[in-house]
């Protein structure tokens, strides 16, 4: 398959939620494999492919401190999901082939490698999809915020957020018929209408960064690599 990259560098953002799958909670090895078929595609097509995975599928901060814990404590609780979730698609990526590295905000070394900005570019240099582990490794953070970072401190081409649904819409267009998709938003949009895409604060760092943002769906197979050739369905969100 012969398709030109419109964005060669990119950041894939991937709720824990989307490993689901199907499931209430946890890993659905099926999932991830699916997931880990729509990056081997861009892998193949010479991407270079970072990603930073949530942790949601099993636990949230917010969680944890509605039931009393302290918020920093059930933040770190948060974090560790996020290397468990890392753990799952490195060792999916693997099997497929696809050499990758973790590496992780909160020092663990005999699971995966330190996190080292210079480190992770030279692996990715040489064909390794890093996989970013443990957030931003600090409590009060999110993915979200983490991804931004990471794609800023890459030098990533794009930030892409895998969602369920290709591309941001007026409303949420699995309980209301009249939402509509926009193919374009700016950052200000976006957090000027509050529109559920990522964090605030990733939404600035990115903007402040120029890194366009592509709100694109997990389920359409192919569609990752479509995105970044610059033909998939997707919405874009760009500097104004
Ligand atoms: N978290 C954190 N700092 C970070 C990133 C994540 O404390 O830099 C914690 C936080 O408790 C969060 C949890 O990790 O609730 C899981 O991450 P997130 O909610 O962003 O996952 P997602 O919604 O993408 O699955």
């Amino acid at each position: 398959m012969s398709m030109t990259m419109k964005y060669r560098r990119v950041l894939l953002k991937c709720s824990g939620e989307a490993l689901m799958g199907p499931t209430p909670y946890g890993i659905d090895f099926e999932t991830v494999d699916r997931i880990t078929a729509e990056i081997k595609a861009v892998h193949q097509l010479g991407g270079e492919v970072c990603l930073v995975i949530g942790g949601g599928n099993i636990f949230r901060g917010v969680a944890g401190a509605t039931q009393g814990m302290q918020r920093a404590s059930a933040d770190y609780m948060g974090m560790l999901a996020t290397v468990i979730n890392a753990l799952a698609l490195q060792h999916a990526l693997e099997s497929h082939d696809v050499p990758s590295r973790v590496m992780s905000a909160i020092r663990m070394d005999t699971v995966c490698e330190p996190y080292i900005r210079r480190r992770a570019i030279r692996h990715m240099e040489k064909g390794r999809v890093v996989i970013f582990a443990a957030g931003t490794g600090n409590p009060f953070f999110t993915t979200d915020t983490a991804a931004a970072l990471r794609a800023a401190e890459m030098g990533c081409d794009a930030l892409l957020k895998g969602t369920q649904v290709d591309g941001v819409y007026s409303a949420d267009p699995k309980k209301d018929k009249t939402a509509t998709r926009y193919e374009t938003l700016t950052y200000l949009d976006v957090l000027q209408q509050d529109l559920k895409v990522m964090d605030a604060s990733a939404i600035s760092l990115a903007r402040e960064n120029r890194i366009p943002i592509l709100v694109f769906s997990l389920h359409e197979a192919g569609g990752f690599a479509k995105v970044l050739a610059g033909t998939g369905r997707c919405t874009t969100i760009i500097g104004e």
